[in-house]
C-alpha cells in the first residue's frame, strides 16, 4: 500500500475550491492576503460551514489516494468543540489525522490564545483516538507572545503530544521575532524551551541553512507547501534541504499529493533541488505517520463511497460555501466602516 501523508493541511478550507469569489480590495503583501482572505474567512465559519468543509475535503482526499491528515485549525468565532467537528469528519470515512487547533493572539489578545490552548488540552484529554490524535497549536510566532509560546509548549509536553505551527512562512515572521529582540524565529523557539521533539513546523521558507539544522537536531519535521507558498508569492523553501526530516504538505490546497509532488518537482528543478530530493518529501511522510499509526489504522479509510453520498456530501458543501461567502463579505464592508 502506497501511504500519502499530506503533513501540513486546513480542512476548514474545504469549501475554497468551490468558488471563492476574490479579496476586495485585492491583497498585496503576505500580510494583506491574510488578513483580506484567510483570517476573514476563518472568522467567518460556523459549525455547519466547518462541518461541510471538513467532510467535503475528507472525502475528497480519501479519493485522491491520502493516507492520513495533519490538520491545522482556527475558527476564531467558534473555539470550544471546533476539533470534534473536524474529528467526526475524519471518523466518518476512517481518515487518520491529527488535530491541533492553532492558537493565535491576533483578534482577542492572550484571552484568545488561552481558549485555543485549552481547545487542544480539552480535545487531547477527552475526545481523542488511536485514529485521530491531539497535537498543541499555535497560529505562528508572530501572532502570539512569549507566555504562549512558552504556555504550549508546556502543555504538549504535559500531554506527550508534539506542537504544531507555521513557521518563517514569510519574512514578516523572522522580522517579528528580532523586534522582540531574539536572533530570529528559531531562536525564539529555542530560548522559550519551544522546540519540541517530534513538532511539525510547516513553511520554513525564510529560514537559513543553519536554522533548518537546529530544527532536525531537535527532532522536529519541517513541512514543504509549494503550490501555497508560490500562490502567496513568498518564495521557495530552498534551505529545507539541510533536513532529512521534511515533509509535504498542501496548506489547504485540496489534498492531491500527487500533483503537489510534481509541483515541487518542477519549482525545485529551478531552485537546485533534484527531482529525487524533492520526491523524497513525499516519501517523509509515511515516517512522520509511522511515529503516529499503527500500519493496520493507516489502512482504514474508505476511498469507495456510495454515489448518493458523494452527492449529498458536494450539495451540501456548497450550500454552506454560499453562505460562508456572504459573511466573508458581510465581514469585509464592517472592516471597511470601521
Ligand atoms: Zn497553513
Amino acid at each position: 500500500m502506497t501511504i500519502l501523508v499530506n503533513a501540513h493541511t486546513h480542512l476548514y478550507s474545504g469549501l475554497v475550491s468551490l468558488g471563492m469569489p476574490e479579496a476586495v480590495p485585492a491583497p498585496g503583501s503576505f500580510l494583506e492576503i491574510l488578513e483580506l482572505i484567510w483570517w476573514r474567512l476563518d472568522r467567518s465559519l460556523d459549525a455547519d460551514s466547518l462541518r461541510a468543509a471538513a467532510r467535503f475535503y475528507v472525502v475528497n482526499a480519501l479519493r485522491g489516494g491520502t493516507t492520513a491528515l495533519v490538520d491545522h485549525h482556527e475558527s476564531p468565532g467558534m473555539i470550544e468543540g471546533s476539533l470534534d467537528i473536524l474529528a467526526d469528519a475524519c471518523e466518518e470515512f476512517g481518515m487518520p489525522a491529527l488535530l491541533c487547533y492553532g492558537a493565535s493572539e491576533r483578534n482577542g489578545g492572550v484571552e484568545e490564545a488561552q481558549r485555543g490552548l485549552a481547545e487542544c488540552r480539552r480535545f487531547h484529554k477527552e475526545r481523542a483516538t488511536e485514529r485521530v490524535r491531539g497535537l498543541v497549536g499555535l497560529h505562528a510566532c508572530f501572532t502570539v507572545s512569549d507566555e504562549t509560546i512558552r504556555e504550549a509548549a508546556c502543555l504538549a509536553r504535559e500531554l506527550g503530544t508534539v506542537m504544531h505551527l507555521h513557521l518563517a512562512e514569510d519574512q514578516v515572521d523572522a522580522r517579528d521575532a528580532r523586534e522582540r529582540g531574539y536572533e530570529g524565529v528559531v531562536d525564539r523557539l529555542e530560548q522559550l524551551d519551544a522546540l519540541v521533539p517530534g513538532s511539525i513546523l510547516a513553511h520554513g521558507v525564510h529560514l537559513s541553512t543553519e536554522e533548518v539544522e537546529r530544527c532536525r537536531d531537535a527532532g522536529c519535521w519541517l513541512v514543504q507547501n509549494p503550490r501555497s507558498n508560490k500562490n502567496n508569492g513568498v518564495g521557495f523553501a530552498s534551505s529545507l534541504s539541510a533536513s532529512s526530516r521534511v515533509a509535504l504538505g498542501t496548506d489547504g490546497f485540496p489534498s492531491e499529493m500527487r500533483v503537489e509532488e510534481t509541483e515541487l518537482v518542477s519549482l525545485g528543478a529551478a531552485h537546485g533541488l533534484s527531482a529525487e530530493d524533492a520526491r523524497a518529501r513525499l516519501e517523509n511522510g509515511e515516517r512522520l505517520a509511522s511515529s503516529w499509526w499503527s500500519a493496520e489504522v493507516l489502512s482504514t479509510g474508505h476511498a469507495v463511497l456510495a454515489t448518493e453520498q458523494l452527492v449529498d456530501i458536494g450539495r451540501c458543501a456548497e450550500k454552506q460555501a454560499a453562505l460562508l461567502w456572504q459573511r466573508m463579505a458581510d465581514d469585509g464592508a464592517r472592516a471597511l466602516e470601521e
